[in-house]
């Protein structure tokens, strides 16, 4: 990323157009909501009132009452991330069910050892199915595109910018949906995702938001709106350190 900074900054380009992108027109990012008890998810969904889009964990022993809970409270769109949580007579059944509850897709749904049951449940699902662990770098796409809707991205475990291009091109060439997602991480390196963002189909670039010790500024979030940095480079600064808590 430093490098790629360096770079562009050299050449008097933002980062984005470096990667093709030609308006930075980035897409509303997701915003997680870290589920404990019931009783705390009222309040929660209204902390989040500034993003249009949730993202839900799953993957527990109350998944449906959590999603009912969730849809007592607002309407707005939410993807599920079931972290490998479900077999495979489960995962069928609550993608059914969530289909039902305006769920955008499930992040997900099996263990990454189970490609075989993913592409079943990919046959049947009403909703789409992304894959997360099952899908690190640019050489896994070929291997599990059949069984998977679309994939997540994160520079984090793909490697870095370099990658991440590769992926989106490899994963356009199968006809998957992309997410570009991120670790809790700081604004460097959800920064640098968001250049890609307006390459892709979803954003869930929240890592920065979930910190409150981010010693940098870069990308926005306006109404859950990603608002890429205005000037060249990865358009990250350092903050004032006197800030930091
Ligand atoms: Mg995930």
């Amino acid at each position: 990323m430093a490098v790629f900074d360096v770079w562009t900054q050299k050449q008097k380009l933002p980062l984005y157009s470096y990667f093709g992108v030609e308006s930075a027109v980035a897409p509303l990012t997701s915003f997680t909501i870290a589920i404990g008890e019931l009783d705390s998810i009222p309040e929660k969904i209204k902390e989040a009132e500034p993003y249009a889009i949730l993202k839900i964990k799953l993957g527990t022993k109350n998944d449906k009452e959590i999603i009912d809970t969730v849809r007592d409270c607002t309407e707005k769109p939410v993807r599920v991330d079931a972290n490998e949580g479900w077999d495979l007579e489960r995962a069928m059944e609550m993608c059914e069910w969530l289909a039902e509850k305006n769920i955008e897709f499930v992040e997900q749904p099996l263990p990454a050892d189970q490609l075989d049951k993913t592409a079943i449940l990919r046959s049947s699902s009403p909703i789409p199915i992304f894959a997360d662990e099952n899908c690190m770098t640019s050489q896994d796409i070929p291997i599990i595109a059949h069984a998977f809707h679309g994939i997540n991205i994160k520079l984090m475990k793909c490697g870095g910018l370099l990658e991440a291009k590769r992926m989106i091109e490899t994963a356009r060439k199968y006809d998957l949906q992309i997410m570009l997602g991120c670790m809790v991480e700081s604004s460097v390196g959800i920064t640098a995702a968001a250049h890609l963002s307006p390459l892709v189909d979803y954003a869930d670039l929240d890592g920065n938001l979930l910190i409150d010790n981010d010693p940098y500024t870069g990308v926005s979030v306006i109404n859950g709106q990603i608002v890429l940095p205005e000037g060249n480079g990865l358009g990250v600064e350092v903050k004032n350190v006197s800030g930091l808590k």
